[in-house]
């Protein structure tokens, strides 16, 4: 069969390939908010203010090289973050005015969703001009929140379960003319919270969180409705507000809470819990109490897919939108209750930081079933069932590709059930197992155009996927993809102007088959494989974006890898495309991490110290070499984690084996 004009099909498509291509197939501006493009070499620039000013990813990568952070490194775009928490402002600001709504907005950054001291202090920084403080949920949330919060203006709102330290915490913080807003969380809270106020001789300010009956879709739902764990339900308000009237402290009661669960894809569901949580609201302010904030909680999403969906991992409405209907709804129901409208707190957090940040990482190998320089069959004596299996390869003409497709399996199974009696050995296994995945290969290459794939086939693509090896763990840096299936935009970070014709899922390091990211974004639904550029001998970083919430704090230490590298990357003021790198934080040393779970680097030192004396009195090692051991021992356990991922000696091993073949 002549192929060559086949062939010059397929470079021509492969010259084809740009890099807007690129920007359409990983989607950056869908959900990239007008941050994320591919300029004209093919490489990843982020617009952290969204204008035209622009960082290439890739010299980022190359910077931190240079100082010695190499992958898997994470990047966070500072202004980025700026950019967002003004976002969030003007948004609430312009659903204000032309609402004509009459309270103003007060906005909290939850400190829980990203707690590092450079996020939380860039944050209030950015939002000085618009009065926007922060939110705790715990005692060491509260103790960083106390510290620095310097606004006496923005609120302090604490949430959370709270033990009496807690509450005392919180009057310290009123004592020194903080604004800070206790939330009763619990209806045990109530009596703890009147008396210490009693002891610091003060009336601190005071909230009550509502269990909402509305409920809402999404991951998060069951952070309302009657089986949440937060919140009072009516009598327990009730039975609160009745405590707090006795103990002559009716004033203190001044806001509303709810919080309906993060990541929440439809707008509908706010629409419903601001409703009912605004019909408390003037109920109690009918009751008497002065009120004057009602705080809407968290659950404005991100948009991780770009679909703009009601979908998961998406959500249906913009920031924009999500502000107006906050403002609307409660001027509305306020005004038919005829109560006056209160200032509008929201506690956003995930909408704030998750976009700041980014994750590179390496990959360094791949893992495919297809092994190119097996022969066909075996030299000698091959098996009746690897001749079949070749036949079937060879017989495309003739047979359609799902006849094709049930034959090889049936023919695999045989393989392997003969394995298992002993009738195939080694060479011929490994040649049916070779040959399977061929002809799965030349079916699915045959499909790819057609119009019509028969269900079974469907599968083809995502069993034929070759799989990337990334230095890096999902526990570590990626576990809500592990543990919710939440799905990140992942993407090359240069070569965008080459075609990606390599399907691939990424595993990573850990020694744990679910260690892997087999879910990606998509149009619609999920896509099980990522397109991705056949490896050579350079370096290939991918991206995964949108980091920003959650996951910096949550990782584990599965596998004892640790925190990862971290650069702070800041927009040059006087420069067009100018940028500098600020902060440089090391990812963890193994022996930092080993302190962690109790082992002491001296101890081990010691231990090996005497092991390897021992050997060389027992002659096992000479005392040269021992001493070389002990110093290796010695700067690894002060060294990273992560793959060292060496390149050279790579290379300069290929070549000598190549040199060695030519010699022969
Ligand atoms: C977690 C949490 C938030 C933040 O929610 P996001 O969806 O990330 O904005 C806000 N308020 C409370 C009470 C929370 O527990």
């Amino acid at each position: 069969m002549d192929v060559s004009h086949l062939m010059a099909a397929k470079k021509k498509s492969v010259r084809k390939w740009t890099p807007a291509k690129s920007e359409e197939l990983y989607g950056f501006q869908r959900w990239g908010n007008g941050n994320f493009s591919v300029d004209s070499k093919g490489c990843v620039q982020v617009q952290p203010l969204g204008d035209q000013r622009s960082i290439r990813v890739l010299d980022v990568i190359q910077e931190a090289r240079a100082k010695g952070l190499r992958t898997p490194l994470l990047i966070r775009f500072q202004d980025l973050l700026r950019q967002r928490v003004e976002q969030i402002n003007e948004a609430f600001a312009t659903a204000i005015r032309e609402e004509k709504y009459d309270g103003t907005y007060r906005g909290v950054f939850p400190i829980k969703v990203n707690q590092m001291r450079e996020v939380v202090e860039e944050i209030i920084d950015a939002g000085e001009p618009f009065g926007f403080g922060l939110e705790a949920g715990s005692k060491p949330e509260l103790m960083i929140a106390l510290a620095i919060h310097y606004d006496a203006d923005s609120l302090l709102i604490c949430n959370g379960y709270k033990d009496e330290d807690y509450i005392r915490l919180a009057m310290l913080g009123s004592k020194l003319g903080k604004k800070i807003i206790l939330v009763i969380e619990q209806a045990s809270e109530v009596e703890p919270i009147i008396r210490i106020a009693r002891e610091y001789d003060t009336v601190p300010v005071i909230g009550i969180r509502v269990k909402l009956l509305s409920q809402g879709e999404g991951k998060w739902a069951t952070s309302t409705g009657d089986q949440s764990k937060f919140g009072l339900n009516t009598s327990q308000i009730l039975n609160a507000c009745h405590k707090l009237r006795e103990a002559g402290m009716d004033e203190a009661l001044q806001l509303l809470h709810f919080h309906i669960g993060s990541q929440v894809p439809n707008i509908i569901t706010i629409k419903n819990a601001v409703i009912e949580a605004a019909r408390f609201y003037c109920q109690l302010a009918r009751l008497g109490f002065p009120m004057g904030y009602l705080d809407v909680g968290g659950g404005l999403g991100i948009d991780y897919d770009g679909s703009r969906s009601n979908f998961e991992s998406s959500m249906n409405y913009s920031m924009e939108e999500y502000a107006r209907d906050i403002v609307f709804n409660i001027r509305e129901v306020c005004r038919s209750a005829e109560v006056p409208v209160p200032d509008i707190v929201s506690e956003s957090g995930r909408a704030i930081v998750a976009p700041h940040s980014m994750l590179v990482v390496e990959v360094f190998e791949r893992i495919t079933k297809i092994d190119e320089s097996l022969p066909p069959k075996p030299d000698n004596k091959p098996h009746a069932i690897v001749d079949e299996l070749e036949h079937i390869l060879k017989s495309k003409r003739r047979y359609s590709q799902l006849e094709r497709f049930h034959d090889a399996l049936q023919k695999k199974e045989e393989a392997y059930s003969l394995f298992n009696h002993g009738y195939l050995d080694l060479e011929n296994r490994a040649c049916a197992e070779n040959l399977f995945w061929k002809i799965c290969q030349n079916i699915e290459e045959e499909m790819r155009d057609s119009a019509y794939y028969p269900e079974e086939l469907f599968d083809l693509k995502k069993m034929l996927a070759e799989q990337y090896v990334c230095n890096f763990s999902v526990f570590q840096s990626l576990l809500d993809h592990w543990a919710f299936n939440q799905l990140f935009p992942v993407a090359p970070l240069h070569r965008l102007k080459e075609n990606p014709s390599v399907n691939a899922v990424l595993v990573d390091i850990t020694c744990d088959s679910d260690g892997k990211i087999s879910r990606f974004i998509d149009l619609e639904d999920v896509k099980e494989y990522l397109q991705l550029h056949p490896l050579n001998d350079k370096p290939y970083y991918l991206g995964v974006f949108l980091t920003g919430a959650y996951q910096d704090i949550m990782g584990d230490l599965h596998n004892l890898f640790g925190r990862v590298n971290e650069v702070h990357v800041f927009l040059e003021d006087d420069e067009d495309d100018g940028y500098y790198v600020e902060q440089t934080i090391r990812g963890n040393p193994i022996s930092e991490i080993l302190e962690l779970i109790q082992y002491k680097e001296n101890d081990l030192l010691r231990s090996m110290k005497r092991q390897i004396d021992r050997a060389t009195k027992r002659n096992l090692v000479k005392p040269r070499q021992g001493t070389r051991l002990l110093d290796f021992y010695e700067d690894l356990i002060r060294g990273k984690t992560y793959l060292n991922i060496d390149r050279e000696t790579k290379k300069k091993a290929a070549r000598k084996r190549t040199a060695g073949k030519k010699q022969r």
